[in-house]
């Protein structure tokens, strides 16, 4: 049976980036950015004011002090968004609001609290400046933020809200991004029940698709839900081909031992086995293949299937030790695995048969370190263990089991992404 490291190894050679495509800055957050982006324009666009003030020529401020202020004349007001027609001449100054392009003949802005605006309310046609100023004081620079003509961002970043928001400083609308991959979903299972209809005794409900495409939703993809095939070979085969134009499949249930565990041999019918079984606990019946399609380009393509385990737990534990790395490296990001945190184990885990524990874990951080404890029973068919953690301890598999003090690696469900 093959380890983690080497059933992902596996995994990603099959799997390929996805194409480009011309997106809606706002559709594109978390998604990688397909071509260098430079700007036209220098931002800001012009010397503007840092400050609420009065612009002015910072010769006039010799000496001035709030024993002896400077008087100068105040000869206009200029908000932003609008330019002084007014000039600044020596004696002069011109009540300037924040983000207001520096009128002409002015070199600094002093700000209010250095002015005795506030004994005049504003309303004054003249000023008094209690402060020397320097050349260029409170100036923003055109250009300062981003000169004209510099590549702003370039190919490969991962866009997230800061990116969102130097594309829209730029006047982009659009941009190329590495497309989405569409993720088919599909549950197998006699006793699976659509969540929409009454639940029938001795069924139970479909919870499988939707914490799977709840997951593809969280990183990035676009989940289709194919709904639920029956046991039988060809239910599975006839809604396995309503997938064939997604970008990866993902079915659940049907990959163990059992009388009625066809997704093995459907993906070898219509498809290649890569490997089955992974030394793992939970989610050892992995089933990892290429299913045979027709291509984009008419002929014939390959699909990534994951037939993940039933079980709740193994299924969601399997989407993120598996799927989920796919699904990043399709959309051409570069760091593919979770965060971990080192944490201090305070209930005791048992590893009977050699394989690699991941125990659903809340995971706390008190007086600089972290701790992690058990979220309770830990069978796989346990969904509410999941919903509970934040959190997957790791038992090696070469480790008899993890004790009460031990320290432990812990992967942590809800970080985003690893640093770097
Ligand atoms: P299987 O691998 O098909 O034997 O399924 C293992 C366990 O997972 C069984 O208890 C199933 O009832 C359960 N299971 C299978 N598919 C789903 C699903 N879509 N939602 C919830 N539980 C499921
Ligand atoms: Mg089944």
């Amino acid at each position: 049976m093959i380890s983690v490291e080497q059933a992902l190894e596996k995994i990603l050679e099959h799997i390929e980036v996805l194409e480009t495509e011309e997106s809606p800055i706002l559709g594109c957050l978390g998604q990688v950015l397909a071509e260098d982006v430079s700007s036209d324009i220098n931002i800001p666009p012009m010397d503007n004011s840092a400050m609420d003030g009065y612009a002015l020529r910072s010769a006039d401020t010799r000496g001035a002090s709030r024993q002896s202020p400077r008087f100068l004349r105040v000869i206009d007001t200029a908000a932003a968004g609008s330019i002084s027609r007014f000039e600044v001449e020596p004696g002069t100054a011109i009540r300037i609001m924040t983000g207001a392009p520096i009128p002409g003949g002015a070199d600094c802005v002093v700000r209010f609290e250095d002015t005795d605006e506030t004994e005049r309310q504003g309303t004054s046609s003249e000023i008094g400046i209690l402060a020397e100023a320097e050349p260029g004081l409170e100036i923003r620079r055109a250009g300062e933020d981003i000169a004209a003509g510099s590549i702003v961002l370039s190919k490969g970043t991962v866009l997230r809200p800061a990116e969102v928001g130097v594309l829209a400083s730029l006047g982009r609308t659009k941009v190329m991004v590495i497309r989405r991959p569409v993720v088919a979903i599909l549950a197998t299972g006699d006793e699976v029940v659509d969540i929409a209809l009454p639940l029938p005794e001795g069924k139970i409900y479909n919870s499988n698709s939707y914490s799977v495409a709840a997951l593809v939703l969280r990183y990035g993809g676009i989940p289709k839900i194919l709904g639920i095939a029956s046991d039988i070979e060809d239910s599975l085969v006839a809604r396995l081909h309503l997938g064939l134009d997604a970008d990866m499949l993902i079915t659940s249930g049907g990959v163990s031992f059992g009388d009625y565990d066809i997704v093995r041999d459907v993906l070898a019918k219509e498809g290649e086995i890569v490997f089955w079984r992974v030394r793992q606990k939970p989610g050892r019946p992995l089933a990892f293949g290429m299913i045979k399609a027709l291509g984009k380009a008419g002929g014939v393509g390959n699909i990534p299937l994951f037939g993940l385990a039933g079980n709740p737990v193994s299924a969601m534990i399997n989407f993120e030790l598996f799927a989920r790395p796919a699904m990043l490296k399709m959309m051409g990001k570069k760091s593919l695995t979770k965060p971990t945190v080192e944490a201090v184990m305070e209930d005791a885990i048992e590893n009977t048969d050699g394989r690699r524990i991941f125990a659903r874990a809340v995971v706390e951080k008190r007086g600089g370190r972290y701790f992690a404890r058990l979220t309770g029973p830990q069978g796989s068919g346990v969904l509410t263990s999941m919903a509970l953690a934040n959190g997957l301890v790791i038992v090696p598999e070469d480790k008899p089991g993890v004790k009460e003090g031990d320290l432990v690696q812990v992967m942590m469900l809800d970080w985003s992404e690893e640093v770097g």
